[in-house]
């Protein structure tokens, strides 16, 4: 029977309808040569597809209550292994060593408290997946997949790494217990010429480009690094950019060659300040 509840502990919403699952599991193109990683097994909507159309299944599920029933249903599925953890505390790197998974998709029906915590672990891990599909709060989903002109700091992190597009949404009477929100299904397929970008430099800038929503990049870099309104607007300009443009506006590679252009200044005033 169908719920309608407060948020969940542990995000506990669980995926009712088969068809959905099926959809889900078809987008990310499984062959028996794929490694698949999942997130939050749960009840296993996932997991049995996974495991019939992938070459192995690594799940890591954090509450121990599911893991003996979600266990005795993939009784027969070899090729998967249940992990008890917290994903974000999981040595990751190690657990995919020790299981040979260097290459992998990610296919997940996210927890939504943690969704973007997730997403920047495994986009920052040091071996990302070459593919994710993840259900995620259609909101979310949104934003990560921003169109030109609507950016935020979340899809620039995303853009940063990957190419991120909707696939479909899922209505919220299709979990039990039912949530008060929609999901979206997404695409994130790791970026195969990263920037060489410094990270932290570069989230530094992409920070402070965002810090006063409605003011101009010209004012926000200005306040945040303490330069003169002057020396910003050349900066932006041998950017290619015009002073008056707010952060939302620029795309992923406008932030790179800004960063590079910031790089490149030899103001004194600069050292230090990122
Ligand atoms: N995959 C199932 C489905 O589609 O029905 C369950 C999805 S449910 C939205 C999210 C799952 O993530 C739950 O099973 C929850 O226990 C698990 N989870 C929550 N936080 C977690 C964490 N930090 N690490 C691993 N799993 C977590």
């Amino acid at each position: 029977m169908t719920t309608k509840s407060m948020p969940t502990k542990l995000g506990q919403n669980f995926l009712t309808d088969p068809a959905i699952a099926e959809k889900i599991v078809d987008s990310a193109n499984l062959s028996k040569t794929d490694n698949v990683l999942e997130i939050g097994p749960g009840q296993g909507a996932l997991t049995e597809l996974l495991a019939q159309k992938a070459g192995r299944v690594l799940a890591v599920e954090i509450d121990k209550a599911l893991i003996i029933p979600l266990k005795k249903e993939l009784n027969d599925q070899k090729n998967t292994e249940i992990i008890t953890g917290d994903i974000l505390k999981i040595n990751l790197p190690k657990m995919l060593e020790e299981n040979n998974f260097q290459n992998y998709k990610v296919v997940a029906n996210l927890p939504y408290y943690i969704t973007s915590k997730i997403i920047r672990l495994l986009l920052e891990t040091k071996y990302p997946p070459t593919e994710m599909i993840l259900m995620v709060q259609k909101e979310v989903g949104e934003r990560i997949c921003a169109p030109s002109g609507k950016e935020s700091i979340l899809s620039i992190s995303v853009k940063f790494y990957a190419d991120p597009e909707i696939l479909f949404f899922v209505p919220r009477e299709n979990f039990d217990p039912i949530p008060e929100v929609d999901s979206a299904v997404i695409r994130v397929v790791q970026k195969k010429d990263l920037s060489r970008a410094d990270i932290k430099k570069f989230f530094s800038l992409v920070r402070a480009g965002f810090s006063s929503k409605r003011k101009m990049l010209l004012n926000n870099l200005s306040t945040s690094f303490n330069l003169p309104k002057d020396a910003v607007s050349r900066i932006l300009k041998k950017a290619g950019l015009e002073p008056t443009q707010r952060a939302q506006e620029l795309e992923v590679e406008n932030w790179i060659k800004l960063n590079e252009t910031l790089e490149k200044q030899e103001i004194e005033v600069l050292k230090g300040l990122r």
